[in-house]
This record gives structure tokens, C-alpha cells and sequence, in this order.
């Protein structure tokens, strides 16, 4: 660990409504003290998640901060021309998530908390900034997924509501959602579905076309709504297989194979 001379020592902990960032706040309760915490908001999270990070708050006996970024998603969108993010222009992130989170940490050192499990192979988000220094209690100490579910039932959270139908946090329109997640977004809130729809732009050509998922329309995947569910269930079904040929870290660790690819997913949203 760097220490840095004459700056003021900050512990941070950034909650994303999900589960491995609420169990460590519960985690590292007792272990630090004047710990902070803190949720960046991009307002276009699901309900569920704000009702999540209430429920945290209450747990906690500390209200987090609410980190919001200076202009919205729309704002930004227009600024990148209507060209929406993906995995590989990944604006969003940076503008409603890093930026927020850095300006708050300022000129201090902070030690920022991440909850990436032991048997989980991803970094997570790592500041540019050197005085933002990342520290991973989870994978120090060999804690698990099935840990986590247990420390959340054991401190009477759970696991948000959310996870019945969708494995992760975030925006409700993350490009980094399955195929299938799009559909129960579309089953669980249509209203959203729509609204994600909304922002699609389809012409001739390909590169005047704006979609959450290359190559195909949200008006199109839901039109393939049966064939899609039932891929799912064959891709569920042929992870649990191969479950049994994993080391036994991650066999251990693992409780289903819902969330195992956060590799791809919006690290800040996971700190
Ligand atoms: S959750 Fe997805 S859409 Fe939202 S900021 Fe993160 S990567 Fe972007």
C-alpha cells in the first residue's frame, strides 16, 4: 500500500444496489471506521435498486451519498451524436460513474473498496488517478459467492429483488445485459422496454444505425421472444454442465451461473 505524505486518508465504498457491494458494506462495517459510502446515481437505474440501496442505508445507520454526474445519459447521448455506448465505447462510465466518483474523492487518498470475490478473475475499476487506491477485502480474505448470499441472509438483507429475473445492477438499458435479460425487462417493465427502445435509431446503413445490441433492434428481439427464452435455458443448462469441469475455487464459490460474466459488465457499477 502507498502512503502518500500530507494528504488527508479517506476510506470509500461504493455501493451499486447489487449484491457484493451491499455485502461488503456489511462486511467491512465493523472493520472500518468512518467508512464512506457512497452510490453513484445515473437515474436510470430500476426502482428496485434505489429500494435496495435504502434498505442498505437503513442496515448500515448511515445514509450514502448520492454521487450524481453534472449532465445526464440524454445530455451525453446528444453530446456523442445519438451514438449509444457499448461495451467497446464505453462513455457512459466514464461520464456518470468515474467522473462523479473522482471529483469526490478530490486530492485525498482514498482507499476504495471492491467487492470482487475470491474466485472471481477481474480488476474491477482501477482509477487513473494515483491517489485512488484500490483495495479488494473480499479476495483477501477467500470470500466466495455462496459466502456473499450468506453474509446478506444472515444480516436480513438478501439478495434485491431484481435478481429473480436480472443479474445485475445498473442502468436498466446496460448494453451489457443478455438477450434474455432484455426480454424480462420487457416482461418485468414494459414501460422501460419501451423507453429503451425509444433511444434506438434503425436506418439502411449500419453505421447511421444506433442499437443496445449490435445487429439487432430491441423491435426485433422481442418478436424472438420464445426462441430467446428457450436459448437461455439451453445456455443455463450447459453452464451448470460445465460447472462440474471448473477447479473447485470456482465450483465452490459458485451458487448459479447467472452473474459469472461480470468481466464484460460496467466495473465502476461493481466497485
Ligand atoms: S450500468 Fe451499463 S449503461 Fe449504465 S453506466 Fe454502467 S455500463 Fe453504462
Amino acid at each position: 500500500m502507498i502512503r502518500m505524505m500530507n494528504k488527508k486518508e479517506r476510506h470509500i465504498l461504493s455501493l451499486s444496489g447489487g449484491k457484493d457491494s451491499a455485502a461488503l458494506a456489511i462486511f467491512m462495517r465493523e472493520r472500518i471506521e468512518n467508512m464512506e459510502y457512497v452510490f453513484c446515481v445515473t437515474r436510470k437505474e430500476l426502482k428496485a435498486t434505489y429500494a435496495n440501496i435504502y434498505k442498505i442505508d437503513a442496515y448500515l445507520g448511515n445514509t450514502s451519498i448520492r454521487l450524481n454526474p453534472d449532465y445526464s445519459f440524454d445530455h451525453w447521448l446528444q453530446v456523442f451524436g445519438g451514438f449509444l455506448p457499448s461495451p467497446q465505447a464505453r462513455w457512459c462510465t466514464k461520464q456518470l460513474k468515474l467522473k462523479p466518483f473522482e471529483q469526490y474523492c478530490g486530492d485525498d487518498l482514498v482507499y476504495s473498496y471492491i467487492g470482487i470475490r475470491a474466485e472471481e478473475d477481474r480488476i474491477g475499476y482501477i482509477s487513473h488517478n494515483p491517489n485512488i487506491q484500490p483495495i479488494y477485502p473480499f479476495r483477501e480474505e477467500g470470500i466466495t459467492k455462496r459466502d456473499v448470499i450468506k453474509i446478506l441472509d444472515e444480516s436480513g438483507l438478501g439478495l434485491p429483488e431484481y435478481y429473480k429475473w436480472r443479474s445485475r445492477s445498473g442502468c436498466y438499458f446496460c448494453f451489457f445485459q443478455r438477450k434474455a435479460e432484455w426480454i424480462k425487462l420487457k416482461q418485468h417493465h414494459p414501460d422501460l422496454f419501451e423507453s429503451a427502445k425509444s433511444y434506438e435509431k434503425i436506418s439502411d446503413s449500419n453505421e447511421r444505425s444506433f442499437t443496445w445490441v449490435q445487429g439487432i433492434p430491441l423491435s426485433e428481439m422481442e418478436k424472438r421472444e420464445c426462441e430467446i427464452l428457450k436459448q437461455e435455458e439451453i445456455n443455463k443448462a450447459r453452464r451448470s454442465k460445465n460447472r462440474t469441469n471448473r477447479p473447485l475455487s470456482q465450483v465452490f464459490g459458485a451458487i448459479d451461473d447467472e452473474d459469472d460474466d461480470y468481466d464484460s459488465s460496467c466495473i465502476i457499477c461493481y466497485l
